[in-house]
């Protein structure tokens, strides 16, 4: 990986979870930074303005729905991806987080190849929209 490390805020409470995912992500090279609540979340979103964030959406305190909801209200984080992670599998719990301005979501449990390549889709996309929407071979 080159350059500067991408940042990705992890928000989760369960915490076999968030170290499944943190593992992971820093494996393949990316700084991750965590939060164990909604509240937690939104206010590390602001200060260290990460890269992605991955968002539970049942979270003690304020839940994920609510948190991105804010997230996405405010300047300094509302450009941030926000890509949901969820238990929920109802075609309304889609709809659901993607209102409250959630980029994409992903299914819970989390498959480690799902969640890599839904990652490096939006990190990857910011950087490469102009040149391959250039080239036409
Ligand atoms: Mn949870």
């Amino acid at each position: 990986m080159s350059g500067t490390k991408k940042v990705i805020l992890i928000v989760e409470d369960e915490q076999q979870n968030r170290k499944l995912i943190r593992d992971v992500l820093q494996l393949k090279g990316y700084r991750t930074i965590e939060a164990v609540n909604g509240v937690e979340g939104v206010e590390m979103a602001k200060q260290y303005k990460p890269d992605l964030i991955l968002m539970d959406v049942q979270l003690p305190v304020m839940d994920g729905i609510e948190a991105t909801r804010i997230i996405k209200e405010d300047n300094i984080t509302q450009t941030i991806p926000v890509v949901a992670i969820t238990a929920y599998a109802m075609p309304g719990d889609k709809e659901r987080v993607l209102n409250a301005g959630c980029t994409d979501y992903i299914s819970k449990p989390v498959h480690i190849k799902e969640l890599l390549s839904r990652v490096a889709d939006y990190l990857e996309e910011r950087n490469t929209e102009s040149s391959t929407a250039n080239h036409h071979e």
